[in-house]
């Protein structure tokens, strides 16, 4: 429509011949002064007036109102609207795809996890792990008060505002599923073990258990004790790169993993960490009980690599701690194992739970209560919500078990102890 207005009036001046209206300062509304003349002023056009200026007289130009303009301006906007609104279907249709091809193409997550995956933590990851702070974190709280002002400054225009979500809901979702959503579906890290989970009884759960609460009990001198954020990122790379010397699924490139500014917003969800798939970061909780903190660097790391099944970050997160030249990491490396083992003990068998868990030295079982008096501080409706939500995200995501997963650890560990200690 614009182009066509434009048209006409290059064609049709048809205000051509109307006179240029001054306000000599003596109209009506206005007074004269002592001497009944004030200079004249040039009219100050309002809103909607169409006026010719003297220029018109010579090269017949019209100048277009404010109002007119409004009117036919309406329509570009209108179009970028539309065009935000189609990019971000774009980018939506493209991450269904995507999501599709992983859960019906037999081989393709894998070869995408193998094969492109690693390009964009090398380059996403290498980007935002020059941040020295969180950019997920600090990305998130500025994308809410830019959304925030963005809706109250536009709220009469829903279309731009429908444009503007579509768009952003397509990009992340798209750098979601490029760099998390596909990995779900690729094969498990135990297809990577040299041994199998299967049948495995309560007497050799208590060994495991033992044997877990002997070697924490060889680091307690660690217990309460602290790294820095750098040295805690220093070292959860390096324990990651040693244990991909052995599983090469695990080296290569790793950016550094971050703690929060406000680490608030993980513990009332009652989160140890989190991964973020749009500035590929591991991420952790600095307020915890600092022996969670480690393997928790680990887990997330294994994120990293692709491995998104929390049982399975679990245990890579556990064979990282073990890989470690750091007391701090191997002493949270056995604690957390012997936390998954012992909760698995004693759902199983309790009175054998209870004489385990007295080999533990004191300052390790102080720990372990300092750790349940932290969580419990979080304990309420806002927790119940998250672990909801949660549970839904892993199951949607075909992890059948939700957030009971995190317990299978377990039958992992039992493996690995069958095999490589015993
Ligand atoms: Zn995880």
């Amino acid at each position: 429509m614009d182009i066509k207005f434009s048209y006409f009036c290059q064609k049709y001046p048809w205000k051509e011949k109307e006179e240029i209206r001054y306000n000599t300062g003596s109209g009506p509304g206005r007074r004269g002064g002592k001497s009944g003349v004030r200079p004249s002023r040039p009219y100050a056009a309002k809103r909607g007036d169409i006026v010719e200026t003297e220029k018109l007289t010579e090269d017949k130009e019209i100048i277009i109102g404010q109002k007119e303009r409004d009117r036919t301006g309406e329509k570009r906007p209108r179009r970028r609207d539309f065009r935000y609104l189609l990019s971000g279907g774009i980018c939506l249709a493209a991450a269904a795809a995507l999501l599709a091809a992983a859960r019906k193409l037999p081989g393709f997550a894998d070869w995408y996890t193998v094969h492109i995956y690693p390009l964009w933590v090398g380059l996403v990851g290498r980007i935002f792990g020059f941040l020295p702070f969180s950019a997920a974190e600090i990305g998130m709280y500025l994308l809410i008060a830019g959304a925030a002002f963005y809706l109250v400054r536009h709220w009469r225009r829903p279309l731009r505002i429908a444009g503007r979500a579509v768009f952003l809901a397509g990009i992340l979702l798209l750098s979601y599923s490029l760099n998390c959503g596909i990995n779900y579906y690729c094969v498990p890290f135990s297809s990577y073990l040299a041994y199998g989970t299967e049948g495995r009884t309560v007497e050799e759960l208590e060994e495991l258990c033992r044997y877990l609460a002997e070697k924490a009990n060889e680091y307690a001198d660690c217990a309460g004790q602290g790294l820095t954020p750098e040295e805690y990122a220093q070292e959860g790379i390096r324990a990651m790169t040693a244990l991909g010397e052995e599983y090469s699924r695990l080296s290569g490139y790793y950016p550094r993993p971050k703690y929060l500014t406000v680490p608030w917003i993980l513990s009332v969800q009652q989160l140890a960490g989190i991964y973020s798939p749009f500035t590929v970061e591991a991420n952790y909780n600095n307020a915890m009980i600092s022996y969670n903190i480690p393997h928790t660097i680990c887990h997330e790391l294994s994120h990293l690599k692709g491995f998104m099944r929390e049982d399975e970050a679990n245990f890579i997160g556990f064979l990282a701690c073990l890989e470690s030249e750091r007391r701090e990491f191997l002493y949270s490396g056995y604690v957390m194992g012997w936390i998954y083992a012992g909760n698995a003990l004693a759902a199983a068998d309790p009175e054998s739970y209870v004489q385990v868990r007295e080999l533990l030295k004191e300052e390790i079982q102080a720990d372990l209560e300092a750790n349940n008096r932290f969580w419990d501080q979080y304990e309420g409706k806002v927790a119940e919500v998250a672990e909801a939500v949660n549970d839904t995200y892993l199951k949607a995501n075909d992890q059948e078990h939700g957030v009971a997963s995190y317990g299978m650890v377990v039958d992992l560990m039992l493996a690995w102890f069958e095999e490589t200690v015993k």
